[in-house]
């Protein structure tokens, strides 16, 4: 897919892939070999009709594609851009056994610029069928896929979404230059089509509770929260000026426009040596935002190698490619600050690779006496996030896991209390769009199923 070269691309937030043209898409899915047993379908999360959806590509019929995918995601814009197809669709793709599996993502995602590029797009009209309103808390993709699901059923469904725009991380996280904000608007705008109402500015467990949004008359509620906490390293000078956690900084930059300020109210403060501690999406994102700040070094600083990092293969490249310098087997022991306050340096010692731990990764071991000093003016700090735990707090009979996530059943998204739903980042912890999506829709069949039987 054509990209925007790295020099120049670091010096703005456009779009890094420019997306495919007309003839690129129907050369790629003429590649497709439409089998039989479609393994790719089964390794996506929301079942996507693949082979369906790329044959009417190859007739031409794009318009049609996009509405073959929709039957069963109602992101693929964002989709088609963000999802780890190299671990999903695309990784059991056929093709893919000798050479380059069919670039099934760039395909969705040529469907979905399609048809949001239409001038005239076709009416969507679904009859309400059911009484009983549900109530969804948070916009990220968990409750944006949850309520489509829903609406598509015949339900009336609310979102209430604590910031003041809706789609979650897909707009306060994952920064433009991967996912252009204008998409995420227009496919939520999509949605809204199909009756789904959005309240902004509603921080549930503040304004009201699960419990007072049963007493308002809903009937159902599912929770996508999400996980928006951020973790810290609990080392000393984490709160010195020039210290962030990366939720902070990236919801700066993307939800805020900080990189407009003065011409938007919200600034962010940014040094010429700048490290990134982690080494996620998240990590890559806060690295190559910074670059595009105008930092003239920005360093990763890893715990492991680059073989246990868990952020996309396509990130880390992208990443090299944008002078992003990577340090492996470092590990942060003080961030160092001046008599104003300000960061100056970051202290940290070397790593050696143990045994396997919990999570099948060789464990970082700290190698004596090998403490060296880093001359830093901002650190970010990007090392995973957890529950916000205002929700859990704040509503009766909701039992949690120890590690403070939604305990549910895992077949139906079912919390322990009594029509009261959960999927996303606040049952598994930081984790994936489609992943996400996966757990709204399974909950969106489960809510059905009991206010069918109420
Ligand atoms: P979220 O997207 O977090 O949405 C939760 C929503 O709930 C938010 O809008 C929040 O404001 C709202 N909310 C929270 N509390 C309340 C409340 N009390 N009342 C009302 N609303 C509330 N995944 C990928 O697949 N590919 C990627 O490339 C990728 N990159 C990422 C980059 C970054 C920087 C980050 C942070 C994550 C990335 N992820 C990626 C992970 C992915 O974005 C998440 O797994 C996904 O967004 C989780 O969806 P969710 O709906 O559970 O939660
Ligand atoms: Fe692949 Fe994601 Fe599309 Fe599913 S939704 S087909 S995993 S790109
Ligand atoms: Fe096409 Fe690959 Fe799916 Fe086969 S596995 S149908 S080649 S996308």
């Amino acid at each position: 897919m054509p990209e925007q070269p790295p020099f120049e691309r670091s010096k703005n937030f456009l779009e890094v892939a420019t997306g495919y043209d007309e003839s690129m898409a129907i050369e790629e899915a003429n590649r497709c070999l439409q089998c039989k047993n479609k393994p790719c379908v089964t390794a996506c999360p929301v079942n996507v009709k693949i082979p369906e959806f790329i044959d009417l590509i190859a007739q031409k019929k794009f318009e049609e594609a996009y509405l073959k995918i929709i039957e069963t995601n109602n992101l693929p814009g964002i989709c088609g851009r963000v999802c780890p197809q190299e671990t999903q669709c695309e990784a059991k793709c056929v093709r893919g056994v000798k050479g380059e599996p069919v670039a099934i993502g760039r395909l969705e995602r040529y469907c979905s610029d399609f048809y949001n590029n239409l001038s005239k797009k076709l009416a969507v009209h679904i009859p309400q069928k059911h009484e009983a309103p549900v109530a969804i808390v948070g916009s990220g993709p968990a409750g944006l896929s949850c309520a489509a699901d829903l609406a598509n059923l015949g339900y009336q469904v609310t979102i209430f979404e604590a910031f003041h725009s809706p789609g979650g991380v897909l707009m306060y996280g994952i920064p433009e230059f991967r996912l252009p904000k204008s998409l995420v608007q227009k496919e939520i705008e999509n949605l809204q089509n199909l009756g789904v109402k959005i309240k902004t500015n509603m921080v549930i467990g503040k304004i009201f509770t699960v419990d007072e949004l049963f007493e308002q008359g809903f009937k159902a509620v599912f929770i996508g929260s999400g996980a928006g906490l951020p973790n810290f390293m609990n080392i000393p000078g984490e709160d010195l000026n020039g210290v962030y956690s990366s939720n902070e900084f990236l919801t700066r930059i993307n939800l805020m426009k900080a990189y407009d300020f003065p011409n938007v109210d919200t600034p962010v403060i940014i040094g010429e040596n700048v490290s990134v501690v982690g080494g996620g999406n998240v990590a890559m994102d806060a690295a190559r935002s910074a670059k595009r700040l105008g930092a003239k070094n920005v360093t990763l600083i890893y715990r492991r190698t680059e073989e246990e990092m868990p952020a996309r293969r396509e990130e880390i490249h992208h990443a090299k490619e944008e002078c992003i310098h990577f340090r492996f087997l470092t590990n942060p022991i003080a961030i160092i600050g001046n008599d104003e306050g300000w960061v100056t340096g970051l202290s940290c010692i070397e790593m050696e690779l143990g045994k396997p731990d919990f999570s099948g990764r060789r464990s970082p071991n700290p190698k004596p006496n090998t403490a060296f000093l880093l001359d830093m003016d901002t650190v970010i700090i990007a090392i995973g996030q957890t529950p916000n735990p205002l929700i859990s707090s704040s509503t009766i009979d909701l039992t949690l896991t120890p590690k403070g996530l939604i305990q549910v059943d895992s077949h139906t998204g079912a919390t322990s209390k009594k029509g009261v739903f959960a999927g996303g980042d606040n049952v598994t912890g930081a984790a994936t769009v489609i992943g996400a999506m996966g757990a709204g829709k399974t909950a969106a069949k489960a809510i059905d199923d009991y206010l069918k039987n109420l």
